[in-house]
């Protein structure tokens, strides 16, 4: 069987991480079977969902290397939605309901303190047609509940009625569809929901997987019994768990900070931010991949735990050091122009090999280009016996090529001439030479600066 999958934001905020663990589960999954990934904008609320939204997500996704091989939107599929609600009512399965939010909530109270389960009485079912035509001489606009087949013949008189599958992350599920309500498909002003437009899209667009947060699992019993009534099979599931912040708080669109656009413009790697948003909350090593295709054939959607994971930035920094010290010259090349890094310099290939093990984020780079080109930060300068040291030390630089190898034969003729050691041997140095307490290792730097530049930086 070909698979197809989809990623189904609504476009009413930045996506986050949490987001794109939904995106990357379905784009590895796709990869992994060699399906198709639908990216699908659930854009029915117009007043909440904005077009930049829907371009900064696609932006978002293709910079993590995810390439949808097709976009929909459901603003543009009104008119499939509303073919499917004019079946449901045929088959008596949509009913009116006037019912307000106040009358809702006093009757959930009344079911509660009677122990009965806070379901929808499906009270609208008794109006009679005289009462629905009151109501809407009175100006009522009904919204409009699906009627769930958790009964026999009469709707009051539900028995306990499971739907099972197997989901793909979470393994075996029963959802009993007499423990909720009814759901409503269409509000008052003849907007749908998401319940809808997601299984008459999902049929129409022959998905076969839908992959989403657990906090879904109990909609999808109700979508189960839409997509029959709708005449469809209804595809396989899988539910994985979500990411929440370090404090357990569930992430959300408008809590910026996490958004990929603030991780993107902070700097981060997409291959760090895949990593973990896919392998955070797995039994799997959090480990960079060497590609994205790489992760696909590990991937194992079961791996995921069945409790909320916490996405901790710390872990982040770390991941991105480690995929940053590994980057390759050419891939970052056009970063590091962007940096201040003069790439066509003849040094600046081995100027990235030595730098990168010593920063976190690429543009940190260009901090450095010019300490090496131009002369020594000055963020600490020497004095005292360490100025007079450090005169005595550049007098004894080995005459000859500067290389691998000058370093050590120069620490050695100090070593010997001034009895110092150890950090007290080479910390005026690199002060000297870098204007910096840190930084790469003085013996890769050395061939970086030349002759000439060591001579320069003579205190
Ligand atoms: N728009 C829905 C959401 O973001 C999609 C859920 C689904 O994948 O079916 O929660």
């Amino acid at each position: 069987m070909s698979v197809t999958v989809r990623f189904a934001p609504s476009p009413t905020g930045n996506i986050h991480i949490g987001n794109v663990r939904t995106a990357l589960f379905n784009w590895l999954f796709a990869l992994k079977h060699d399906g198709k990934f639908i990216l699908r904008f659930d854009d029915t609320d117009g007043a909440r969902s904005k077009r930049e939204y829907a371009e900064q997500i696609a932006s978002d996704l293709e910079w993590l290397g995810v390439r949808p091989h097709r976009v929909e939107y459901q603003s543009k599929r009104t008119e499939a939605y509303d073919a499917a609600v004019e079946r449901l009512k045929k088959a008596g399965l949509l009913y009116p309901c006037y019912d307000t939010p106040e009358e809702l909530e006093r009757r959930r109270r009344i079911r509660l303190s009677r122990r009965l389960p806070p379901v929808y009485g499906r009270e609208a079912l008794k109006l009679t047609e005289a009462q629905r035509s009151a109501f809407e001489a009175e100006g009522h606009k009904p919204h409009w509940r699906f009627l769930l087949p958790n009964f026999d013949v009469d709707p009051f008189a539900t028995r306990r009625t499971e739907i099972h599958w197997d989901d793909v992350v979470r393994g075996p599920q029963t959802v009993d569809l007499a423990s909720m309500s009814d759901p409503v498909l269409v509000r008052e002003d003849g907007s749908y929901l998401y319940t809808l437009p997601s299984v008459v899209d999902d049929i129409d667009m022959g998905v076969t997987h839908v992959i989403r947060g657990d906090d879904h699992v109990t909609n999808t019993g109700a979508q189960v019994a839409l997509f029959e009534a709708l005449g469809a099979n209804a595809p396989a599931f899988g539910h994985h768990n979500l990411l929440t912040t370090t404090t357990g708080e569930g992430l959300s669109k408008r809590s910026g900070a996490l958004s990929i656009k603030a991780l993107r413009e902070a700097g981060y790697e997409p291959a760090a931010v895949a990593a973990l948003a896919v392998l955070i909350g797995t039994s799997e090593n959090v480990a960079p991949s060497a590609s994205i295709e790489v992760m696909a054939e590990t991937f194992r959607p079961s791996s995921s735990s069945k409790s909320a994971a916490k996405f901790d930035p710390t872990e982040l920094d770390l991941l991105n050091r480690q995929i940053v010290h590994q980057l390759p010259f050419e891939e970052v090349s056009e970063r590091l122009k962007a940096a201040g890094v003069n790439v066509d310099d003849p040094r600046a290939g081995q100027f990235w090999n030595v730098i990168r093990a010593n920063i976190e984020k690429v543009r940190q780079a260009g901090d450095w280009w010019p300490i090496i080109t131009d002369g020594p930060a000055r963020d600490i300068v020497l004095d005292g016996d360490d100025l007079d040291y450090a005169r005595t030390a550049f007098s004894l630089l080995p005459e000859g090529d500067v290389d691998a190898s000058t370093w050590s034969a120069w620490t050695s003729a100090v070593k010997e001439k001034t009895g110092r050691k150890g950090r007290a041997l080479f910390m005026p140095l690199r002060i000297a030479l870098t204007g910096r307490s840190s930084g790469p290792e003085i013996a890769d730097l050395l061939p970086l600066l030349g002759r000439e530049g060591i001579a320069a930086r003579r205190p």
